[in-house]
């Protein structure tokens, strides 16, 4: 396989190129810079022939890796570049050209082409490519230089196109609408077979040929797991944000998800975290807005007359005695959800002010005064 021996011959050509720079930094005091190791990269591929079947900017790339693990050592990001192991040492890349997509074909350099499936659309123009290699599979990863979309001023958002939603166990998102997304079946059935085989795992002697291979399954498994929940999640969320401009959440309790040893409870909260990172990053790329507020009381406040209805976490009705809102639980809080998520928006001058979110009401709401408050919510 090509591909694999450039990987390898690219691996030695790092660790190179990092014992040079060592070297030099010790012998003479001096820190070769990223084209000095550039020009180094070029004398050492002169001389190798296993370097010459590799295309002549990845190995470039190679020089410019090594600088940046330097830099990023001298500037405390990271730690001291180590020497890199040949199964350790998986990507590959092409940082201007050298490489051709077309009809599903992917055309390298020195390499030659390779089948390619697209997983989305190509938007823009191709600027980077990074072949890599994980768990026995090869992927390419494709930059573009595709421009963010400008996103409209949230205060300008009309309140029909926000939505509320309330994620929960017994279902992963009910919306202000009365919709609501369970959690797939399929998930919960790979968790279990996740969890079988852990246990299975555990048992096998260390270092056994039978472990080992158990270990291989499992990880294969996560991965397979880990893709539907991020495509499962993706079509959630593009379906969403084809329906509104704004979404509102609840701020989500990372502390209290650290400290639980639940394993469903544990799946569900990394679900959620994964879920609203998610949602950022796609209303970055569409245009949209994740709001996420503060979730203190929005299982137990009522969102018409917000009075305080107190509910065990086995309640699931919200039956409001004041203002006799007959409501699931769930429902309640996603419509509270949102309108508070309208109510840290909105400006109190009409607009003029740049989107200053208020402080979050329900915290003082509890302890009294908040008659206007009530007044303001109960116009939306
Ligand atoms: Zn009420």
């Amino acid at each position: 396989m090509r591909l694999k021996r450039s990987l390898h011959a690219l691996c030695e050509l790092y660790n190179t190129l990092r014992a040079e720079k060592i070297q030099q930094y010790q012998q003479n005091h001096q820190s070769l810079s990223r084209t000095e190791l550039r020009s180094l990269a070029l004398q050492i591929r002169r001389n190798n022939p296993k370097l010459r079947q590799v295309y002549s900017q990845a190995e470039q790339n190679v020089a410019d890796r090594v600088a940046v693990a330097f830099k990023n050592y001298f500037e405390g990001r990271a730690r001291f570049p180590r020497s890199k192991r040949f199964k350790d040492y998986r990507s590959l890349t092409y940082p201007q050209s050298g490489f051709k997509l077309e009809n599903r074909r992917l055309s390298l350099s020195k390499i030659g082409k390779v089948r390619i499936f697209l997983h989305r659309p190509l938007q823009g123009i191709v600027r980077r490519l990074t072949i890599k290699y994980t768990m026995g599979e090869w992927y390419a990863i494709l930059l573009t230089n595709r421009t963010e979309p400008v996103k409209p001023d949230i205060n300008h958002v009309a309140n029909d196109k926000v939505r509320g939603g309330d994620l929960g166990l017994t279902q992963f998102l009910t919306f202000d609408n009365a919709e609501s997304v369970e959690y797939p079946k399929f998930l919960r059935v790979a968790e279990e077979k996740i969890k079988h085989l852990q246990r299975r795992l555990t048992r096998k002697r260390k270092g056994s040929r039978r472990r080992r291979t158990l270990a291989l399954q499992l990880a294969r498994v996560h991965l397979h797991v880990a893709r539907q929940r991020e495509d499962w999640q993706n079509k959630l969320i593009n379906a969403i944000f084809k329906e509104c401009d704004a979404l509102v959440l609840e701020k989500l309790n990372v502390a209290g998800m650290l400290r639980n040893h639940h394993l469903a409870k544990a799946i569900m909260d990394s679900s959620w975290s994964q879920f609203a990172y998610k949602c950022m990053h796609k209303a970055d790329m569409q245009g949209k807005h994740v709001l996420f507020i503060d979730p203190y009381g929005t299982s137990q406040f009522c969102h018409q007359c917000l009075t305080w209805v107190p509910k065990t976490l086995a309640d699931r009705e919200h039956r409001c005695p004041n203002c006799e809102v007959d409501l699931p639980r769930d429902l309640n809080s996603a419509l509270l959800v949102r309108k508070l998520g309208i109510l840290s928006c909105s400006p109190s001058d009409g607009g003029l002010s740049p989107a200053e979110p208020k402080p979050l009401p329900l915290r003082t709401l509890r302890h009294g005064q908040a008659a206007a408050l009530k007044r303001e919510a109960h116009n939306l």
